[in-house]
């Protein structure tokens, strides 16, 4: 089992139940349902063979829904000579008019009405990620006339960066509240939202779904420069991070990428949420079946920085190889996870102005995994925020979290070595610990004779019942040992 989670993006390459099911075995935790790319039927249709997939799949799989925002994109492009777009050449000039149309012969349209209006002559004009790149040399009212800079294939709806123009877009367009309603109907557990520029844009967001009664989890996409100004804000107002690396570095000096990613999973070490990096981490992948050693180091870096989870864009969802990159990934992954866990430990800072109890007892629980032999925690986490915690203190062993809450057990799915799952709420500490145990060898979690701590909140049973962590032997039950005269368990802490 790997600690670190994956996140697939969902496409054409991977539109079968039988793939998907493959991907789950494979390690993908999340499926991510990009909004900018096909139709919300589209979308439906690739949610019903999720949800198929995941129900024949032992271990929950969380669905996140990925709003496209504000972003422009090209219009639909026609396949020239079967290079999947429009080829173009550094010097080439290309025609980008108002009138949304079929791009062909270096003569291309876009998703924003005004776009022809928001970009002056000496603006630079970048496509997908910047891989293309063109300027501005004259306008009309119909069109723009661009010249390439750096060339490649242009091809339908790729986003479109404008680093020099004012473009005048709502934080959250028309089609975004569109995929909203869409989300809460189908019932997703995690909704990120594009180009976050202030805490608003999320407040905006949680207090529509408030007012629908949703609970579906927010994950602010960090790609603007202004978001970094008030980041510590966002963070608070949002349930997890996505370093969302493309955008990110064409809106900003691109060798600034590698240090944002680094201070963006501290923060959210210490702000006790959930961080995924994401785009390009396999790119090669998407036409090889083998990633460059560059590829393999990038995410093996960015599981020793901290991340939560690791992100397949193009690699899955339209990639040749969707299958062989996930496996690629989980491998690096388990092979980084054995190094880290051979390394002396160091405690993960954590520093919560919420949740103080539930951060002590994890910091406890750290100290108790480094000086007992545990192979593994246990705690009982109805709502999953506990679990969210415990996570960030990065256990050398893996968390198994239980809650009665399918939504709950959905969500885990993102959270750094938790493993999600089921168990109908038990009657106090006693009920736990046997029902602990019998979980633990009936799916073969842990070996008769073995230690492991079980935790349990103040949301276990009745509310505020107790708080206690206790050191358990599987396969000492404590009725067993108490019938035979035994110490019922090895140590039994009982916090207030
Ligand atoms: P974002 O900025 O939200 O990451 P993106 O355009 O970069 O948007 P990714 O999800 O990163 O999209 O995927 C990379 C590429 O894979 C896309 O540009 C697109 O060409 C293709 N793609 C992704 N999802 C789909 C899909 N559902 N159907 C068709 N093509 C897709
Ligand atoms: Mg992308
Ligand atoms: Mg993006």
């Amino acid at each position: 089992m790997i600690l670190t989670k994956i996140v697939a993006t969902m496409g054409p390459a991977v539109a079968s139940v039988e793939t998907l099911y493959g991907l789950f075995q494979a390690g993908v935790d999340v499926c991510r349902l990009n909004f900018s790319h096909g139709s919300l039927e589209d979308h439906l249709l690739m949610l019903r063979q999720i949800r198929e997939a995941a129900a024949r799949w032992d271990q929950p799989i969380a669905i996140l829904g990925d709003l496209g925002g504000p972003k422009i994109r090209l219009g639909k492009v026609a396949d020239e000579m079967g290079t999947g777009g429009m080829p173009i050449h550094v010097g080439d000039e290309l025609l980008i008019q108002r009138e949304q149309m079929l791009g062909a012969n270096k003569r291309v349209s876009t998703t924003l009405s005004h776009f022809v209006d928001d970009v002056n002559v000496g603006d630079r004009v970048l496509i997908e990620d910047g891989m293309l790149r063109f300027v501005c040399t004259a306008k009309t009212f119909a069109e723009l006339r661009c010249t390439c800079t750096v060339g490649g294939i242009l091809k339908s709806a790729k986003g479109i960066n404008l680093p020099n123009s004012i473009v005048n877009v709502p934080s959250i367009t028309d089609r975004d509240w569109e995929c909203v309603q869409w989300a809460i109907e189908n019932d997703l557990d995690y909704l990120a939202l594009s180009f976050v520029r202030k805490a608003e844009d999320l407040q905006l967001l949680r207090q529509h779904l408030t007012n629908k009664a949703s609970d579906i989890h927010l994950i602010a996409k960090i790609e603007k420069p202004e978001a970094l100004k008030e980041i510590d804000a966002i963070i608070d107002s949002c349930d997890g991070l996505m370093v969302a690396r493309g955008d990110l570095g064409v809106e900003m000096d691109v060798a600034q990428v590698p240090i944002i990613q680094k201070d963006l999973v501290r923060r959210c070490q210490t702000a006790g949420k959930p961080v995924i990096v994401a785009t390009q981490m396999l790119q090669s992948m998407i036409e090889q079946p083998s990633p460059t050693r560059a590829e393999v180091s990038d995410v093996a870096n960015a599981i020793f920085d901290g991340a939560d989870a690791v992100m397949l864009s193009g690699e899955t969802s339209v990639g040749k190889f969707p299958l062989g990159v996930v496996h690629t990934m989980a491998h690096v992954a388990e092979v980084t996870e054995e190094y880290l866990g051979s390394l002396p430990h160091k405690e993960p800072t954590l520093k919560l102005k919420t949740m103080s109890l539930s951060s002590a007892l994890a910091r406890g629980v750290w100290q108790m995994v480094q000086d007992l032999k545990v192979t593994l925690v246990v705690i009982w986490s109805q709502t999953g925020a506990t679990a969210r915690i415990f996570s960030k203190m990065r256990f050398p062993v893996p968390l198994l979290a239980l809650s009665s809450d399918h939504r709950a057990l959905r969500r885990m799915a993102l959270h750094y070595g938790v493993l999600p799952l089921e168990m109908a709420p038990p009657d106090g500490m006693a009920e736990l610990v046997e029902a602990v145990d019998q979980v633990l060898r009936d799916n073969g979690y842990a070996s008769v004779g073995s230690r492991v701590l079980i935790v349990a909140g103040s949301s276990l049973g009745t509310p505020s019942t107790m708080n206690g962590v206790v050191v358990h032997t599987v396969g000492e039950t404590w009725k067993n040992a108490t019938q035979a005269g035994l110490p019922p368990v090895d140590g039994a802490l009982q916090l207030s």
